[in-house]
């Protein structure tokens, strides 16, 4: 009988012994990374979706074998095969969504936690990752509430689940601010550029469906907004969710006339900076959320302009006393003898109860790079959008729909109908030569380019045009 492969296989990753048993697997990988960007030779794979799947299945089977192959073999394979057939945003061709390459410090960082894999649901499995995560969470709340008593944040899984907290927290508020009955239900009002989660979230709670207020513009439009408010006067609460940063557009909503019209109408103010929030760090650029401290809850999201690894959400306060909805009792993690012997309460710091400590890679890529360390990056990639779209405006046939706010820039050939828009970019999809986005406004169909690589070059936006207009059909 042969001997099975599967000794390495066993080894644990963390220990005194680990860092031995993971530093060739880490070299493994890495190997696996570099062949399978070479494989790939471009910003995706080329021959779209059934080819894909055909050069996976040619690799991934068996996939529950009766012997292992061991720990080389399965890590080259498949973490080839992953990379091979990654869309990579480290390329600048790859700028479709909001999907950021990773900063290589935030990525190592964060093998450390998969190897401690310390769970912040209780202290005893977290002893010092609840304590980093503490204080970097005021840290950055403070950066947002700079005015605030007691400014702190929860980690989050991204946008999507700090929009729900965020909704959570306001519907418990209300709840407890106003006698229940049919009227207290919380009514949320947002702009048809909210996105798509705020409704979701509302879903998912009970809520009514948000009045969505139509942006023609873009951006929320104060006079609408001040109609809605004052036709739900005397109708029950209301919490207003506000974007910096759409993730059409980028477009930022006019943030103190929406907190002047909140406080006019005593309704509640939450601003979705997933995309816009990073701005903070930037002294040129962060005067655009002015009226961001005004919010009662603001979400932000780093695995987007924070150059993090998925996941790195962040819903921030004011003052911390606003999360106490969110406190939960669950004997095995934080009996009240244990709290009251002095055992921080981990447990109200989010919905979920295993959680991964998110926050060291954030907290690292904070201190390796300090605070103008990450804002020349945000300037970067916010000047190269406008580089993009300076070339559009005088490219003679490309058209423009309009300055950048944050980094993405629409475009697309002049007079394209949408099924020209969409078919081109497909076509760039399928060939592995681009990966744009899409989006649609008052005007039409664009496509969409969300520059995120903070070492875009110019040369980098002149060749992802000449792809653009290189496909045009005749
Ligand atoms: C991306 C995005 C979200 C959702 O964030 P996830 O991290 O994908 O959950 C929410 N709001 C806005 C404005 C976004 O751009």
């Amino acid at each position: 009988m042969p001997v099975p492969a599967t000794g390495t296989a066993r080894l644990l990753a963390g220990g005194g012994r680990g860092p031995d048993a993971l530093r060739p697997m880490v070299g493994t990988v890495l190997d696996a990374l570099a062949r399978g960007a070479a494989d790939r030779a471009g910003p995706l794979p080329a021959g779209g979706p059934d080819a894909v799947a055909r050069r996976v299945r040619a690799v991934a089977e068996p996939l529950i074998p009766d012997i292992g192959e061991g720990a080389t073999l399965a890590l080259h394979t498949l973490v080839r095969a992953l990379a091979a057939g990654a869309a990579d945003p480290a390329d600048p061709r790859c700028a479709a969504h909001l999907h950021c390459p990773p900063l290589a410090v935030a990525a190592a960082a964060d093998l450390a936690v998969s190897a401690l894999n310390p769970s912040l649901d209780s202290w005893d499995q977290a002893p010092a990752a609840s304590e980093l995560e503490a204080l970097t969470c005021r840290a950055l709340a403070a950066l947002v509430h700079p005015r605030g008593p007691a400014p702190d944040a929860l980690v989050t899984t991204g946008g999507t689940e700090a929009n729900q907290l965020a909704l959570l927290l306001a519907r418990e508020a209300a709840r407890t601010a106003v006698p229940p009955g049919p009227s207290a239900a919380l009514r949320i009002v947002c702009g048809a550029n909210a996105h798509h989660s705020v409704h979701r979230a509302a879903w998912l709670l009970g809520l009514p469906t948000p009045v969505t207020l139509p942006t023609p513009a873009g951006v929320l439009d104060p006079a609408r907004l001040h109609d809605a408010l004052t036709r739900l006067t005397g109708r029950g609460p209301v919490l207003v969710v506000a974007t910096a940063g759409t993730t059409d557009t980028g477009a930022i909503d006019p943030l103190p006339a929406v907190a002047d019209l909140c406080d006019r109408h005593t309704a509640a103010l939450h601003i979705d900076a997933s995309y816009g929030g990073p701005l903070l760090f930037s002294g040129t650029h962060r005067h655009r959320l002015d009226g961001l401290d005004r919010a009662r809850t603001v979400t932000l999201d780093l695995h987007k302009l924070g150059w993090q690894p998925v996941a790195a959400g962040l819903l921030t306060v004011p003052d911390a006393p606003a999360l106490t909805p969110l406190d939960h009792r669950a004997d095995y993690l934080n009996a009240d003898d244990d709290t009251e012997s002095g055992i921080p309460d981990l447990l109200g710091r989010s919905l979920r109860t295993t959680r991964r400590p998110d926050i060291l890679k954030i907290a690292v890529t904070l201190r390796a790079l300090g605070r103008r360390g990450l804002g020349d990056l945000v300037d970067h990639v916010c000047a190269a959008a406008h580089q993009l779209a300076d070339l559009i405006e005088a490219h003679p046939r490309l058209e423009l729909h309009a300055r950048p706010t944050i980094s993405t820039v629409l475009f697309r050939p002049t007079g394209a109908g949408p099924a020209t828009v969409a078919a081109l970019r497909r076509r760039l999809l399928t060939d592995g030569r681009a990966v744009l986005g899409r989006a649609t406004t008052a005007d039409g169909l664009w496509l969409k380019a969300t520059v995120l690589n903070p070492h875009t070059q110019p040369a980098d936006l002149r060749g992802l045009l000449e792809l653009v207009e290189g496909d045009r059909t005749p």
